[in-house]
């Protein structure tokens, strides 16, 4: 098959393929066509991309040879424009949120494998581009409230006199939460961490950190899926108010709290950051599907009248542009070895992953959820 990539957004830096999948997927019998210049948001020429088997090509070869189109994001619908009908268009295509993407897709009869439907299995886990993407974006929500906190991470003895170690408090730990606590461990903080889910409490704890309770009203707090389950209105507040008193003790909040297929809950108000020291940073990872945090802007910094800097960290920032290439290749290089045999994709309805994230397929689109979305916009 021919597999090829759309160029990503001038504000993306990642690309869905670096020259390490190009050999692997070549070795695996297909050939990679990129457009002349795909390299250049990460400085890799068209000659590097070349050496490892791409044939580089005009965009419009590219898109028009694909049988199968990689994206890092979900494309826009004129992105789409010249792709032939059954082409798969493979990526973060962000479903709930995307709609006049999914909408290009059934009219184009394009057949969108949407990765952020993947089952969260064990043997899907090399293909969890959520999951690859999550750890960095954890570990990169430290690095960032650490250069902007204006005090130091770990405790200090000195002959001055000794420096308490920075507060950090992580709500949500999935997995960026999980990288975020261990980050943050590493550099000495003492972290107190905060999930609905109660599960994870001796995850926390096994990395060092504090669990802390609250009483919401709410059981396990987990879907069969193992995601989040969406709070009441009242639950909310109720998680609000309980969480103030540790959210102003904190110099660094760091919010991951995320629903699948829902906007964000909003567990940050300003009467909470209002009551945290000048100087302290909130770092919000769900700020661009909604934010937990009032007032964060995603891609943006906002510091408030008190001086607390919100951080709205979207998309994953260029300094780990590389890593997270070469993550997301893999994931989606694991992804086409697992569901195609020789060129024929497995049945849907045999295959767990090609069922999941098969979204789009003969103009229509399989997802019952995305499905209701859709048509309650229409
Ligand atoms: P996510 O990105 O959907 O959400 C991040 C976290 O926010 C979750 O832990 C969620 O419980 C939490 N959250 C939601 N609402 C909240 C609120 N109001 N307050 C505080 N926290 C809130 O989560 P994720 O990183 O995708 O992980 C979800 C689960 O799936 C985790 O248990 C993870 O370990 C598991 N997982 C399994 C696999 C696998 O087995 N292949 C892969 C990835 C993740």
């Amino acid at each position: 098959m021919i597999v090829s990539a759309l160029p990503s957004p001038p504000e993306e830096r990642r690309l869905a393929l670096v020259p390490s999948a190009i050999e692997r997927l070549t070795k695996l019998g297909h050939e990679v066509r990129l457009p002349l210049g795909y390299g250049s948001p990460l400085r890799l020429r068209d000659e590097d991309l070349a050496a490892a088997g791409a044939t580089m090509v005009s965009a419009q070869d590219a898109r028009a040879s694909a049988d199968i189109a990689l994206v890092v994001t979900p494309p826009a619908p004129e992105a789409l424009v010249g792709l032939k009908p059954g082409t798969f268009v493979v990526g973060f295509l962000d479903p709930f949120f995307s709609l006049p993407t999914v909408r290009a897709l059934v009219d184009g009869r394009l057949r969108g494998m949407c990765v952020e439907l993947m089952p969260r299995s064990t043997y899907a886990q090399k293909m969890d581009a959520l999951s690859s993407q999550a750890s960095l974006a954890g570990y990169v929500a430290v690095v960032l409230a650490a250069q902007r906190i204006d005090k130091v991470l770990p405790m200090m003895s000195t002959p001055a006199g000794t420096i308490a170690p920075a507060r950090v408090f992580v709500l949500g730990v999935g997995v960026a939460g999980l990288q975020a606590i261990a980050t943050a461990k590493r550099l000495g903080a003492r972290v107190d961490a905060y999930d609905t889910r109660s599960v994870v409490a001796e995850q926390v704890r096994s990395l060092g950190a504090r669990f802390v309770e609250f009483d919401l009203g709410i059981e396990e707090g987990e879907t069969e899926q193992g995601y989040a389950q969406a709070l009441t209105d009242e639950q909310l507040e109720r998680q609000r108010s309980q969480m103030a008193k540790v959210v102003a003790q904190s110099d660094v909040v760091i919010t991951t709290a995320q629903v699948f297929g829902r906007p964000a809950p909003r567990i940050l108000d300003a009467a909470a950051i209002g009551g945290m020291k000048p100087g302290s940073v909130v770092v919000d990872l769900a700020a661009s599907t909604g934010g937990n945090v009032e007032g964060s802007v995603a891609g943006s910094e906002v510091v408030t009248d008190r001086g607390v800097h919100i951080l709205g960290l979207h998309p994953l920032p260029a300094s780990v542009a590389r890593d997270a290439s070469a993550m997301y290749a893999a994931n989606l290089t694991f992804l086409i070895e697992h569901a195609w045999d020789d060129g024929v994709l497995k049945d849907a309805a045999e295959d767990d992953v090609v069922g999941a994230v098969l979204l789009t397929d003969d103009g229509t689109v399989r997802h019952e959820a995305v499905r209701d979305r859709m048509e309650a916009n229409a």
